[in-house]
């Protein structure tokens, strides 16, 4: 079978490797599209590095073709699924408590980490979420970056009717500002790309707000809050007014999420004592749990939400080279990689 190997920095190159056979508790799937993340991005570039040669990929959907002997569940061959390629051991404090996204023993022992830029993959059932035949393979791919949205928006105890601030409007902020809607809420995002912008208005925004000028933009999330600023905001980018702005804007007893990753070190934007007096509640959220990747299989598969117009483009597996120079290029959401 092929797969993609990103060899080293800037460079990803087709190999043949054998086609992997699934222990008895595990499924062989056929990969159908995989989205390439900013992971995969900075994977590529060498801003990030795990082991090199590696098979990148985690946001893939993929059909049933063999079911290990010992399989419980009730997968069927052909049956289209969603793969959540992370190591959850079941038993460890975090896996216990819900929080199976901080698996202390998602990397160790040298397991397989994502993956999916191949024809073939094995994995544990309980990796693979069965998906109605209706829903689009390609919207499927979309259903990590859903499921981690699904998880950072529970860190802020969205409620109906309340004003969502989400400051940068990319694919993952995107994807907050449709569940945001879909939840009832007023949400108001904000970026410095003027394309994104319009892009975010059309996909039903209650307003898309250029952040270049910082102050006219608090002005304006304001008057837009009755004054009192807003009651949630989901920080998606990692440049350095983001945090800063976030404050700026919080309502009292407002509530933050720190949903992006950061390359650099950025100290905390506030006093302590804002924090304090304001009851601010400040969280982060890194991944996703089974049970977030589970709803985000529900909300697309309800159709909740749309997440096709957030796929920019589509490579074969053969242009990883094109795709993922594609999916550098500020201008794009989604890049996917078809498969087969
Ligand atoms: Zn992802
Ligand atoms: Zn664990």
């Amino acid at each position: 079978m092929k797969c993609a190997y990103i060899t080293e920095a800037n460079h990803v190159e087709i190999r043949q490797t054998e086609q992997p056979v699934p222990r008895p508790t595990e499924l062989l799937v056929k990969i159908a599209y995989c989205g390439i993340c900013s992971l995969e991005q900075k994977l590529f570039t060498g801003e990030r590095s795990i082991y090199y040669p590696i098979i990148a990929g985690h946001e893939a959907s993929a059909t049933v073709v063999e079911i290990g002997n010992e399989v419980v569940s009730k997968h069927a061959i052909g049956d289209h699924v969603a793969l959540d390629l992370v190591n959850r051991c079941h038993i460890c404090p975090e896996c216990l408590s819900g929080n199976s996204n901080l698996c202390e023993n998602r990397f160790s022992k040298g397991q397989h980490v994502l993956g999916a830029f191949s024809e073939y993959m094995t994995v544990r059932s309980e990796q693979a979420h069965i998906l109605p035949k209706e829903l689009p393979l390609a919207s499927a791919a979309l259903t990590e970056p859903l499921a981690c949205a699904i998880r950072s928006l529970k860190k802020v105890n969205l409620q109906m009717g309340e004003t969502l601030l989400i400051i940068g409007s990319g694919t993952m902020g995107l994807l907050h500002m449709k569940l945001g809607i879909a939840m009832g809420a007023k949400v108001l995002i904000c970026d410095i790309d003027k394309k994104r912008l319009q892009d975010a208005q059309r996909m039903g925004c209650t307003a898309a707000l250029d952040a270049s000028d910082c102050t006219h933009l608090i002005e304006q999330v304001k008057s837009l809050s009755g004054g009192r600023g807003v009651d949630c905001c989901i920080i998606t980018s990692p440049a350095k007014d983001a945090a800063t702005l976030a404050f700026q804007i919080l309502a009292p007893a407002g509530r933050v999420n720190v949903f992006t990753s950061y390359d650099d070190k950025p100290e905390f934007p506030i006093d302590m004592n804002t924090v304090h007096r304001n009851e601010y509640q400040i969280t982060g959220s890194e991944g996703r749990s089974e049970i977030d990747f589970a709803q985000a299989v529900r909300v697309l598969s309800n159709k909740t939400i749309e997440v096709a117009d957030l796929i920019s483009q589509t490579f074969p597996l053969a242009s990883i080279s094109e795709a993922m120079a594609a999916a550098l290029d500020k201008k794009t959401y989604r890049v996917l990689i078809k498969v087969d």
